[in-house]
C-alpha cells in the first residue's frame, strides 16, 4: 500500500493501475468461486470485499489522485469492486442452495425403509390366555381376584380342608420355603385365592383366579414345575350343581367355540363335596368320531379332561366364617398351559417355557 501521493503522481500509486486493479478483482473472483462451503466464503468475503481487502485499500487512494486521474481510478475500481461483489452474491447464492439441497438428502427419513431395529416383546401366549378368560368371567359380572404366590401352608392346604394327616396333602409334591416348620410353601394351586376370598370379602362372591403355581415336577412334554391355573368360586344363597355346570358349559364354548359342552364325572377333592372331573367335548371331532384312529384328540373318546370342579363342601365355608346353613357354593379349577394346548394344538409344553420367541409369534402380537 502507498502512503499519501502529496505529488499526485498516479504512477507511484501503483495499487490503482489497471493491471493491478484487474489482478486484485481476478485474486477475488477466484477466491469466491473456490469457497466450498458459506463458512470459507466468508472468510473469502472478508479477505476480499472487506474493509481492509485490496481493492478497498486501493479505493483510499483514489482521493490522493489529480481529478482526471481520479476519475479512471474511481471507475475501474469501482467496476472491480463491483465484478467482486456480484460473484459473491450469486456464489452465495449456489452454496445456500447446494446447503439446502444436502440437508434434505441428509435429513431425509425414508418411511419405507426396512426396519432394522429388535422388535417389539408380545405378551406371551398363556398372559393374554389368561387375560381372555378373566374376560369371559367378568362379562358375567364375576370380579379376577389374586394372591401370593409364597403362600402359608394353612390357606394353601388347611383352610381347604386338606389337614396335617389328609393323603392329599402329600399327593401334592410341595416346595417349601426355609425352614420348613415355618409353614411357608410356594403355592401348589391357586385354590388359596379362593380361601383369601371367602375370609377378605363380602358375600355374594363371583371370583376367577388365574395365576402361576408350583410343584416339584421335572419339566417334560406334559409337566413344568412353575405352570398357571385358573379357578373360579361361586358363594351365594341357593347354588347347585346345576349353576356350576352351566358356567362351565358357558366357559367350553367361550373357549372352544359354540356347542363344546361338558361332562361331569364322580371324583374326589378335599375340598368340594359331591365333587367331579371336567371333560370337554371333543373340539377337533365334535364327538362324531366311533372309534380310536379317526381322532387323535380324543382318541374315539368324544371327551377330553379338563378339569376338576363340585359343590364347596360345608367345612371349607366354616372355615371361612360362612354360615353353609345359609350359603352354598362351587368351585372349578383348570389348568391354564393345558387348556392352551387344546385351543391351539400345543404338543410340548417345554415351548411354553423356554422363550423361544419363534413359539409365541405364531399367537400374533398382542401388546
Ligand atoms: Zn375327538
Amino acid at each position: 500500500m502507498s502512503g499519501p501521493n502529496k505529488d499526485y503522481d498516479p504512477v507511484e500509486v501503483s495499487p490503482l493501475h489497471a493491471d493491478e486493479v484487474a489482478a486484485m478483482r481476478d485474486e477475488a473472483v477466484a477466491a469466491i468461486e473456490a469457497a466450498t462451503s458459506l463458512d470459507d466464503l466468508k472468510s473469502v468475503r472478508l479477505a476480499h470485499a472487506g474493509d481492509r481487502s485490496p481493492l478497498a485499500l486501493a479505493n483510499r487512494e483514489i482521493g490522493a489522485l489529480p481529478p482526471q486521474a481520479r476519475k479512471d481510478a474511481g471507475q475501474r475500481v469501482g467496476q472491480a469492486r463491483g465484478a467482486v461483489n456480484q460473484t459473491l452474491v450469486r456464489r452465495t447464492a449456489q452454496l445456500e442452495a447446494e446447503h439446502e439441497e444436502r440437508m434434505l438428502v441428509e435429513e431425509a427419513v425414508d418411511v419405507t425403509l426396512p426396519y432394522d431395529r429388535r422388535p417389539e416383546g408380545a405378551r406371551h401366549p398363556l398372559t393374554t390366555l389368561q387375560e381372555r378368560i378373566g374376560d369371559v368371567f367378568v362379562a358375567m359380572g364375576w370380579e379376577v381376584a389374586e394372591g401370593p404366590e409364597v403362600e402359608a401352608a394353612w390357606l394353601n392346604f388347611d383352610a381347604l380342608n386338606l389337614g396335617p394327616d389328609h393323603p392329599a396333602r402329600s399327593m401334592q409334591d410341595t416346595m417349601f420355603l426355609e425352614p420348613q416348620e415355618a409353614g411357608v410353601v410356594l403355592r401348589t394351586h391357586t385354590s388359596p385365592v379362593q380361601a383369601r376370598s371367602m375370609l377378605s370379602r363380602d358375600l355374594p362372591i363371583y371370583v376367577i383366579c388365574p395365576g402361576r403355581t408350583y410343584r416339584t415336577d421335572e419339566l417334560d412334554a406334559t409337566h413344568t414345575p412353575v405352570f398357571h391355573q385358573v379357578e373360579g368360586l361361586a358363594v351365594d344363597k341357593g347354588l347347585t350343581m346345576a349353576h356350576l355346570k352351566g358356567t362351565l358349559d358357558h366357559f367350553a364354548a367361550a373357549m372352544f367355540g359354540d356347542g363344546i359342552t361338558t361332562r361331569f364325572r364322580p371324583s374326589y377333592f378335599p375340598f368340594t363335596e359331591p365333587s367331579a372331573e371336567v371333560d370337554l367335548r371333543c373340539f377337533a371331532c365334535r364327538g362324531l368320531q366311533p372309534d380310536v384312529e379317526s381322532c387323535h384328540t380324543c382318541r374315539g373318546e368324544g371327551w377330553i379332561e379338563w378339569g376338576g370342579c363340585g359343590v364347596v363342601n360345608p367345612r371349607v365355608l366354616v372355615a371361612s366364617g360362612i354360615d353353609p346353613a345359609t350359603y352354598s357354593g362351587f368351585a372349578f379349577g383348570m389348568g391354564v398351559e393345558r387348556t392352551l394346548m387344546f385351543r391351539h394344538i400345543v404338543a410340548d409344553m417345554r415351548d411354553m417355557v423356554e422363550g423361544d420367541a419363534r413359539f409365541a409369534l405364531q399367537f400374533g402380537m398382542e401388546l
